[in-house]
């Protein structure tokens, strides 16, 4: 029987599982992103402990990034230009490989919940669709024909550039581009746009038709350049479920009838969806990550 490890590596906080898949996580450890020596070495206390239990096949890393996900580059399984104090070129999947003795699978958070997603969730009868996150950052990855969405490095969509709501006049807060997607519509740019958290804001306040707005932006570009078969939308942000059908609404106004396909046209409420997984998708992911990188072997 296999046994995998998990770390969903997020910029707050880092989640280490041991298990197989939904239902069976047998252990799991959650403690606040500090510096990486401290962080990853608690990482790898945590399962050298659970090894002694029972040996792992392989671990997953599903890391906030940038990351180098290319096993071909010098600088694979590291973080790279992150912002992120002290975490800059960090060595990170390399590090975890060393101590633990075992395979590690390494990819960026967004792509280890797609794999999630494929595999238990959401996307499971489907080879191209995409997953974004809507919470402290905006992310999305996904899979085209089966393959996790590389190329050059790993898409960025949540620094694409989107028009602006005509009753927008917020200045966006990435701190790379200002006013690009994430700068508009991850979690902090709510808060920041309307002084009030977005969990505390009511269903019928205008935040919502703006918010809806960038994000049928985001998915209508997305829809245009990639043709995904499904477009699965998590995080804190899209815990409000009502939010769904007003992105539903404006991608069908967006796309104005020009993509002939049934799945949108007639099935958005099926094409439009959030996470199977809820919010254990990147636990989750960073299993799969695991369990794929002991098939690779
Ligand atoms: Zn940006």
């Amino acid at each position: 029987m296999k046994l995998f490890g998990g770390i969903e590596a997020g910029g707050t906080k880092f989640v280490c599982a041991v298990g197989t898949g939904p239902g069976d996580v047998r252990a799991e450890i959650r403690f606040p992103t500090t510096n990486p020596d401290e962080t990853i070495g608690k990482a790898i206390e945590f399962f050298t402990r659970q090894a002694d239990a029972e040996p792992l096949t392989a671990l997953g890393i599903a890391s906030f990034g940038p990351v180098d996900p290319d096993p071909a580059s010098p600088t694979f399984g590291y973080i790279t230009s992150t912002p992120k104090p002290g975490w800059a070129h960090t060595e990170f999947a390399g590090a975890v490989a060393r101590a633990l003795g075992i395979p590690v699978g390494f990819d960026t958070d967004v792509n280890g919940a797609a794999l999630a997603e494929y595999r238990w969730g959401a996307a499971r009868d489907l080879h191209t669709f995409l997953y974004l996150t809507i919470g402290t950052g905006l992310g999305g990855g996904g899979m085209a024909r089966g393959a996790l969405l590389h190329g050059l490095i790993h898409p960025e969509v949540g620094h694409m550039r989107v028009p602006r709501h005509p009753d927008d006049e917020f200045p966006g807060m990435c701190p790379f581009h200002g006013d690009c997607l994430e700068g508009m519509a991850n979690g902090p740019a709510i808060e920041k746009r309307w002084g009030i958290k977005g969990q505390d804001l009511p269903d019928d306040h205008p935040a919502w038709t703006i918010e809806a707005h960038y994000l049928a932006m985001g998915v209508v570009n997305l829809i245009c350049a990639l043709s995904p078969q499904r477009v699965v939308m998590g995080g804190g942000v899209m815990d409000k479920k009502h939010l769904f059908p007003m992105i539903r609404g404006n991608v069908l106004d967006l796309l104005a009838g020009y993509v002939q396909a049934p799945a949108i046209l007639r099935d958005i409420d099926r094409y439009i969806v959030a996470p199977g997984l809820g919010n254990q998708a990147g636990v989750l992911g960073a299993i799969a990550l695991a369990e794929r990188a002991a098939t690779d072997v």
